[in-house]
């Protein structure tokens, strides 16, 4: 079995691996990418949030990714009925990025991975994780390559960027459940043949079809849209009697008024996929010589796109932590990376939440609308989730559920 030693091993080139190896590699450390499938892959995510684009430009991916194209994200719009709730990411409160994109995933990783390559890393695809063993922070991980052949990588600190593949949460037992009630998706592309010329065609938006039950539209600059239904696990299944997830996806497109006409017929470019019980948390976020990234560690949900921002800031964190560890500045990982992450996935976790309790929907919602109380909704949707400033973030525990409840009560008393 042929042997290689690098300093750090990124499992995995996802948004959270290409970062975090940018990173380390434009800092001199010794670094070894392997990626079990072939690139472009088809991956779920493709409706960023302002916040990536911070570690983009700075882990010098932003040029190569802005070549590219991909239709630019300025907000975003929450659709229930007849009403219409637009977040417009330049009126938000406090510093930070006012757009970033919606893309396909497959191109969008492959670009990254690709500059990655281009940068002088050593990124292998085809090279699947089987087994990692600890030798207190030293690890010997064992690859299989394209051609089936095993090696031996030895590595001082692994970075798990395996996305759903859950390389070390699975062979180091951490996984623990999701305090997230079960929910699933059915998602594929289209030929968007109707698009409507203007904003009202590119618009990314998330049509409510029921308080729990929501339906993603995500128009590509190439012409297609990504169409993704998302609900209970129980009202997912049910909506297709044969367990066929293009007619399921069928009957949630019937369900939507804003949307019927525009997709009516068009079909589907791959069979519509299927993600079951999505969210997913770990017992622990990093151990003796490795640190778990992106999807890696949590997922929560899709519904305010929060999932690759959440793996680029891990992924970016980890790299940064290793870099310091390496220069013998001691690091606590407890604060400097769980607590910071915890704090950030607290968080959302309270926005998605109270997002299908339907008490964000009656803020989101609510007439006239209130500017103070949007641009710091708006803040917070775009990624901004550690400003403290930001009472929204702050207070989230209970200023949402407060605040609909106000709202609730005052509707009652004054029905029109
Ligand atoms: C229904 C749904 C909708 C979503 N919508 C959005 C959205 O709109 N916006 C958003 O930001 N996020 C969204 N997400 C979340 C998003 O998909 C993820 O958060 C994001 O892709 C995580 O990036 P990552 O780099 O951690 O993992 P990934 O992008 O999944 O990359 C992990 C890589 O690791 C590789 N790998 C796995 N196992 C191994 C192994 N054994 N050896 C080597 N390599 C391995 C995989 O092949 C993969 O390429 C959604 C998720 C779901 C379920």
């Amino acid at each position: 079995m042929t042997k290689e030693f690098v300093d750090v091993l990124i499992i995995g080139a996802g948004p959270s691996g290409c970062v975090s190896a940018s990173y380390l590699h434009k800092n001199n450390v010794r670094i070894k990418v392997v990626e079990k499938t072939k690139f472009p892959r088809l991956v779920v995510g493709e409706s960023l949030i302002p916040r990536v684009m911070d570690h983009f430009a700075e882990a010098e991916l932003l040029e190569s990714l802005d070549a590219m194209n991909f239709e630019k994200k300025l907000g975003a719009r929450f659709i229930r009925g007849e009403e219409i709730c637009v977040f417009d990411f330049s009126k938000k409160f406090g510093e930070g990025w006012d757009w970033t994109w919606q893309v396909p995933r497959a191109d969008f990783d492959n670009t990254m991975a690709q500059e990655v390559i281009r940068k002088g890393i050593d990124l292998e695809f085809e090279s699947e994780v089987l087994e990692v063993s600890f030798e207190g922070k030293k690890s010997k991980t064992i690859v299989k390559d394209k051609d089936g052949n095993l090696k031996e990588i030895h590595a001082n600190f692994i970075i798990d960027s395996s996305g759903y593949g859950r390389v070390l949460p699975r062979l180091l037992d951490l996984d623990t459940p999701s305090q997230l009630d079960p929910h699933s998706s059915i998602f594929a592309h289209v030929k968007d043949i109707n698009r409507p010329e203007g904003e009202e065609g590119t618009q990314i938006s998330f049509d409510i079809l029921e308080t729990e039950v929501w339906l993603w539209v995500i128009p590509f600059s190439n012409g297609n849209t990504s169409l993704g239904v998302v609900g209970p696990t129980d009202f997912i299944n049910s909506l297709s009697e044969n367990k066929d997830n293009a007619e399921a996806l069928r009957n949630a497109i019937q369900k939507s008024d804003y949307y019927i006409k525009r997709f009516k017929g068009t079909e589907f470019l791959f069979e519509p996929v299927k993600l079951e019980n999505y969210s997913r948390a770990v017992k622990r976020m990093y151990g003796d010589g490795f640190a778990l990234t992106g999807n890696s560690s949590e997922f929560l949900d899709p519904v305010f796109s929060s999932g690759v921002a959440f793996a680029t800031e891990s992924g970016m964190l980890a790299a940064k932590l290793y870099l310091k560890e390496s220069q013998g500045i001691a690091v606590d990982w407890e604060v400097e990376f769980t607590a910071y992450m915890k704090r950030g996935i607290a968080v959302f976790t309270t926005y998605v939440k109270e997002w299908y309790t339907g008490n964000l929907q009656t803020l989101f919602f609510h007439q006239p609308e209130n500017p103070e109380v949007k641009e710091k909704i708006c803040s917070v949707l775009a990624g901004y989730v550690w400003n403290e400033e930001n009472p929204f973030v702050k207070k989230h525990d209970h200023v949402i559920k407060n605040m609909a409840y106000l709202l609730n009560m005052q509707k009652e008393q004054s029905p029109e």
